[in-house]
């Protein structure tokens, strides 16, 4: 009886879609005027704007990224745009806090012996620091994985302690654990586990191949970026510190102990190690902090308001980030990271998008996004998400638009720095085909009708890094919210000096920004409200 009930409601919803496709263009006559106004010499000139030197990478917080947001708003504001900021303006700021480590007062303190940060101790990430005087738990690998029942915590309380392990990038022999960014599918990292069990901070034996790179670690992880309040995230920062020993340092906290130091440095890599236990001295962690600065970054933020009385209260939100990853380091004597591509691009086929759209509305709102900090960890798009100028139950899909402005020659075999980019009219599609069978269809459909851009769906797959998470779509699918991305694919340039505007393809981000402008439009204008119809993958945290 279920069996065939769910066979008839299939053949009702194919029913639907064949009456929809019968009625005509996805794309009203003066939506696709306001497209074809998209043009390739107004996206080069704000891209090169964007990206130019003077901007230096626009990075979170500068001077740089606040005069690209002026460019914007005052194009916002020409194009009649609603601010959907703080207090009737077009910035969203947020609290960041930028905590800095008392390198000449930290360490760790065994016995009589004191292990400064930056000597013998290297800071890995600096969390929310604490000091104090506190038992030591040692756990193996650290891994937590029950499908395998694996459970490194297991008969050992860390509540209030520091948890000991090998790492920080050893996982169990013999144990696949699938990792997408910083998710770990179906397993808890050292860190995540500790935290959750109340630890105050993770120590690691560090393993052989680390030791190797001390020099650069040693001086690592003593600055601590993060929004407050926090926003729950994959891409959040470690609540808790976790440092790593030097093989001294190692013997001396194991001396006297259950397990010796010399065996544990030697312990194969993956283990099989000792079994956990709580060791007999407890150690003092000092972490005092230098300084904590609080910054206001700010996203860029602007809405539309939908023409139909009853579902402009629905929203489709589309974000680019205007942020770049600024780099210290000079590369070919060129030491500005320009970002064009990442995300210079983006930002102006959102602007493109914006101000053509206001000239012909769809039934529902639309809030564009130019967030900031996503290359530091998704700070702007994780605030939005949290304090959205909407209820949070009214965006109906999240367009992502990240690297629009490469192409590549169409040749047989690629140069080697291109291999990852697509060709001039074709364009990488991420998050419809895994989440929502009606969005796949409606924007094949109305790319068929408008642009006919070839549409690849090769990353398209749960199990692509590009799915999720490494983009600011992943704050909204881990709340339940369908996002659909475009992006013409990684190369050579990116995140180094040589991410330059000139090296772009107009013509490939003009195709490109008016497939996005259809798409959103066809989403926003549609007869029923789509949303994410596909089981949500298992790869993917929930933070409701
Ligand atoms: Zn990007």
């Amino acid at each position: 009886m279920r069996l065939r009930l769910t066979a008839l409601v299939v053949l009702a919803l194919g029913t639907v879609t064949v009456i929809t496709s019968a009625q005509g263009p996805v794309l009203s006559a003066p939506a696709r005027a306001a497209a074809d106004r998209i043009s390739a010499p107004q996206l080069a000139w704000d891209v090169a704007h964007l990206a130019s030197d003077d901007l230096k990478g626009r990075n979170t917080p500068s001077p740089g990224f606040d005069a690209a947001a002026d460019y914007l708003i005052a194009r916002l504001q020409k194009a009649g745009l609603t601010p959907a900021g703080d207090q009737g303006g077009f910035r969203q700021h947020y609290d960041l806090d930028d905590t800095r480590l008392d390198t000449t007062r930290a360490g760790l303190t065994i016995g009589a012996r004191r292990f400064a940060v930056g000597h013998d101790v290297a800071m890995r990430t600096l969390g929310l620091p604490k000091s104090g005087t506190v038992p030591v738990v040692y756990v193996g690998h650290g891994w937590t994985v029950p499908a395998r029942g694996i459970d490194s915590f297991a008969g050992v309380d860390v509540s209030g302690a520091l948890v000991l392990a090998h790492g920080p990038r050893v996982t169990p022999t013999g144990v696949g654990i699938s990792q997408v960014g910083r998710v770990t599918v179906g397993a808890r990292s050292v860190i995540d586990e500790a935290a959750r069990r109340g630890a105050i901070g993770v120590l690691f034996i560090t393993q052989a191949s680390e030791l190797l790179r001390w020099d650069d670690l040693r001086s690592g992880g003593q600055v601590r970026r993060e929004m407050v309040p926090n926003v729950p995230s994959a891409y959040a920062t470690p609540e808790i510190p976790s440092l790593l020993l030097s093989p001294d340092a190692t013997r001396a906290l194991l001396e006297g102990e259950m397990l010796d130091g010399y065996a544990a440095l030697q312990a194969p890599e993956g283990g099989p190690y000792a079994a956990s236990f709580r060791l007999k001295k407890s150690v003092t962690l000092d972490l005092p902090l230098a300084q904590s600065t609080r910054l206001r970054p700010f996203n860029v933020v602007a809405r539309l308001d939908g023409t139909d009385p009853t579902l402009r209260a629905e929203v489709v939100t589309v974000a680019a980030h205007l942020d770049g990853a600024v780099g210290t380091r000079e590369v070919a004597d060129d030491a500005i990271y320009n970002a064009a591509d990442d995300n210079a691009s983006g930002s102006a086929g959102l602007l493109a998008i914006a101000e053509q759209m206001a000239t012909a509305r769809p039934k529902r709102s639309i809030v564009f996004v130019w967030d900031s900090g996503e290359e530091q960890g998704l700070w702007g798009i994780r605030w939005f998400v949290h304090a959205p100028p909407v209820p949070r139950s009214a965006i109906v899909a999240h367009v992502n638009v990240d690297m629009i402005g490469s192409s590549r020659p169409d040749t047989a075999e690629p140069a080697e720095g291109v291999k990852g980019v697509t060709r001039r009219g074709e364009v990488y599609m991420l998050g419809p085909t895994v989440l929502s069978r009606q969005a796949d269809a409606l924007i094949t459909r109305v790319n068929a009708e408008y642009q006919g851009v070839q549409l690849n769906r090769a990353f398209d797959r749960t199990d692509s890094e590009f799915f999720y998470p490494r983009t600011d779509a992943g704050p909204f699918l881990e709340r339940g919210i369908l996002t659909i991305g475009f992006n013409t694919g990684t190369h050579e340039r990116y995140h180094l000096p040589s991410d330059e505007a000139r090296a772009l393809d107009p013509v490939q981000m003009q195709q490109v920004a008016r497939l996005m402008f259809s798409v959103v439009w066809a989403v926003a204008d549609a007869p029923q409200r789509i949303g994410i119809d596909q089981p949500m993958p298992a790869s993917v945290p929930r933070h409701p």
